[in-house]
């Protein structure tokens, strides 16, 4: 027996109380605040600032993680959680996070744990048929989108520039997103060091969509500067308005100035999986490169990106880098993930992915899917019925920007208002110069009760806004 760890028997109780905590958890976390009543520094300020040298006891472990972490904690499993793009850990995937965390493999080579490795294959390619990708997608699961996009433009910049291994990169490499791509894309360039000023926004249509005749015109205009394109991303759902830019005619251009393609679907891909969305990922099929992260909108507990490469000897130009003790038999079958990207460690992600693909199969996903993107179109619609209010975009998945028709900091307020309460957790953006109110929906739990309750209680504080400027009209 092992003489150091927890023994089996009490590691069986604390397990026991542990998954009872969870369950209860689960069930009643819509009770609490969904953000918590805390400064900056009460935590630090609470716990001990260093840490015990004798052993202390489970218990008390267990009941500081109750009494003084969760109420620290924003509760981002609450169904009112409508902030940022709400997410979930669903049960299965906070069963597989146990699971995959007792048997603690690291699968960076096939050696090092080939279920690991070969479990993460079937998997990506359970979820690329879903999406309708082609079979020669290689399939990685990274940490986080910013992982994946970050590796998409090496890759795209080791095809550009094959010397770059060597002789380290060149200056005037130029890689296009629109002026709503997410900032993930701008800090892989940084850290790339391709240069913030080589990264090259495309201006947007009504609808927030990237317009392909202005990234012609600014590839043309860059080549005749001397510059040398390389790499354009579009984005599936912006993380500003949910837009979707047009993938296949960027696709075209990106062939016809041999530029890389690389698509972050990473909240909106999940939505193509369903039939009627399926025009979302049209031309994706010829990209070489794509990112889908099921921690976001595939009821994956965080962290989960998965990582699509048409092009993985690119993704092995790039990172490939193999010392003695890492060397291996090689086998046509025998993926070693350590030569696709940055990180040598790699977590069991794909486990919580199974279950989940598993457990609620296709069909339940795509109805939990068309769930939310119904709610958020009837909440649209109540929007819009409501003359003190209006929609900032165009409501294309389960993301809703709205205004109330005041100022900025009038909406501000409403958004505090709500937050302090601990009902809902709302986000704020600013389109167009204006501020607005940024309402994801995304979590399992999420119902139209909830979604009715809190545009209620948004209504109830712009009626505050109301009378308060009609007693100060009247005081005029
Ligand atoms: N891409 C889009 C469209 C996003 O909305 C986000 C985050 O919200 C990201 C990328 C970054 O995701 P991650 O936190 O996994 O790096």
């Amino acid at each position: 027996m092992n003489q150091f760890d927890m023994p089996p028997a009490e590691f069986q109780r604390y397990g026991y109380e542990v998954v009872d905590w969870i369950a209860s958890y689960l069930a009643n976390v819509g009770d609490l605040p969904v953000l918590p009543d805390i400064q900056p520094g009460d935590l630090i300020d609470a716990l001990p600032g260093s840490a015990p040298d004798d052993p202390e006891p489970m218990e008390q472990i267990l009941s500081d993680f109750r009494g003084r972490i969760v109420p620290a904690l924003s509760q981002w499993n609450h169904p009112r959680f409508h902030a940022f793009f709400a997410n979930t850990a669903s049960a299965p995937g906070i069963l597989a996070e146990a699971l995959a965390a007792a048997v603690n493999t690291n699968g960076m080579l096939w050696k090092a744990s080939p279920g690991h490795v070969e479990l993460e294959q079937v998997v990506l390619s359970w979820l690329r048929q879903w999406l309708g990708l082609p079979a020669e997608f290689f399939g990685e699961i990274m940490d986080t989108a910013s992982t994946s996009t970050m590796q998409a433009i090496a890759a795209a910049r080791v095809q550009a520039d094959p010397e770059l291994r060597a002789r380290g990169a060149r200056q005037g490499m130029i890689l296009y997103s629109s002026e709503h791509a997410h900032s993930s894309i701008e800090k892989g360039a940084l850290s790339l060091g391709i240069g913030q000023d080589n990264v090259h926004k495309i201006g947007v249509d009504a609808e927030y969509r990237m317009r392909p005749d202005l990234l012609k015109s600014t590839i043309a205009s860059d080549r005749e500067n001397g510059l040398t394109p390389f790499c354009v991303v579009s984005t599936v759902g912006t993380t500003s308005v949910s837009s979707i830019d047009p993938v296949a005619a960027v696709q075209r251009i990106a062939e016809e100035e041999c530029l890389w393609h690389h698509i972050d679907a990473a909240y909106g891909g999940p939505a193509a999986i369903l039939q009627e969305n399926r025009w979302m990922l049209e031309g994706a099929e010829r990209a070489d490169s794509l990112v889908i992260n099921p921690h976001k909108w595939l009821f994956t507990p965080v962290d989960c990106s998965v990582f699509y490469c048409r092009k993985p000897e690119m993704l092995r130009r790039a990172f490939s880098l193999v010392p003695e003790y890492l060397r291996t038999d090689q086998h046509e079958r025998a993926v070693n993930f350590m030569d696709y990207g940055f990180a040598l460690g790699r977590r069991f992600r794909a486990l919580k992915l199974w279950f989940i693909m598993r457990y609620f199969g296709r069909k339940k996903i795509e109805e939990m899917l068309r769930y939310h993107i119904a709610l958020a179109h009837e909440l649209t619609g109540a929007v819009t019925a409501d003359p003190r209010f209006e929609v900032a975009a165009p409501t294309t998945l389960s993301l809703v920007c709205f205004r109330y028709r005041g100022t900025d900091d009038e909406n501000k307020q409403i958004i505090e208002r709500l937050n302090k309460s601990g009902f809902t957790f709302l986000g704020g953006n600013v389109l167009d110069g204006r501020f607005v109110i940024r309402y994801a929906i995304g979590n399992i739990a999420t119902s139209r009760e909830d979604v009715v309750a809190v545009w209620e209680r948004i209504q109830e504080a712009a009626a505050l806004l109301d009378s308060a400027s009609r007693v100060t009209s009247t005081a005029l």
